[in-house]
């Protein structure tokens, strides 16, 4: 099980009520997930690849089908659909749905070095670049090579995690079942006091006429093992502006919510504590 899959059953089996919640606020139940069946976007005439990025997307049966027929017209119209693989069926819906977004990439590639080129929004440019830096990091072996952070990714042993820090070098630390994993602080250039074990985060939010969809709390377990004894709660709580008084009450209800949900993460965070000492 990768590290994702781990947190979430950790997370669905410890926090059954928020995990549900979040369920249908994602828009219904679990649906079953198939695929990738394979890379997609990958062609001969490609400049080097740099990285591999996953993405899942989430479709209504009408448009599985839609995507489906599609696929099956570009690359398949020979064959009687009856006697295709499932593997070729995913294949040809999976094609679809990337092909069209890739598209729309190699067009956007073009457009976008132009608009390097004449120098429009240079600063924005150069934040966007650091900031893709930031996320699909580049990480300077020992050699002076630069290595995609995918050949860098946290080493996960047995429950164990090593992570390259600025001032530690690789060090080796124990990560608790309930982390989400450490991907995130690869190349990001951190001592070892910057490790942190992060659990999901768990949100509220409110939903106004006079301010729309916002998210009032998010709160997470997070454990510096290296500077902090035991797990501790990240709260965020966010909101504030004038509303009609109705919104008001709405508000106090989601207030009540995500006084609820903090409880529920500080009873975790107590719980593992227990775990620690
Ligand atoms: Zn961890």
């Amino acid at each position: 099980m990768n590290e994702e899959a781990r947190a979430r059953s950790f997370f669905e089996r410890h926090f059954p009520e928020v995990a549900a919640f979040l369920a249908a606020e994602r828009g219904g139940g679990p649906a079953p997930e198939f695929g990738p069946t394979g890379l997609q976007n990958a062609h001969d005439d490609q400049p080097e690849p740099h990285v591999v990025v996953r993405v899942a997307y989430r479709v209504s049966r009408p448009e599985l089908f839609a995507a489906l027929a599609a696929g099956y017209a570009t690359t398949n119209t020979g064959y009687d659909p009856d006697v295709l693989t499932v593997e070729e069926i995913r294949r040809d819906v999976e094609g679809f749905l990337a092909d069209t977004s890739a598209l729309n990439l190699s067009d956007m590639v073009e457009e976008v070095a132009r608009q390097v080129q004449s120098g429009r929004h240079p600063e924005q440019m150069a934040a966007l670049l650091r900031a893709m830096n930031r996320a699909y990091s580049p990480v300077t072996t020992g050699e002076g090579n630069v290595r995609s952070s995918a050949h860098a990714a946290p080493r996960y042993g047995d429950g164990t995690v090593t992570l390259q820090t600025i001032d530690h070098g690789p060090v080796t630390f124990e990560c608790p079942p309930w982390c989400i994993g450490h991907g995130w602080q690869v190349g990001a250039g951190i001592g070892r006091n910057d490790i942190v074990h992060n659990s999901v985060r768990v949100k509220a939010s409110a939903d106004t006429f006079s301010h729309g969809y916002d998210t009032v709390l998010r709160t997470w377990m997070a454990w510096a093992p290296f500077v902090d004894l035991v797990p501790r709660v990240a709260v965020e709580l966010d909101l504030t502006g004038d509303f009609e008084a109705e919104e008001v009450t709405h508000l106090a209800g989601v207030l009540r919510t995500a006084a609820g949900r903090m409880e529920k993460v500080a009873a975790e965070a107590i719980r593992a504590r227990g775990e620690v000492l």
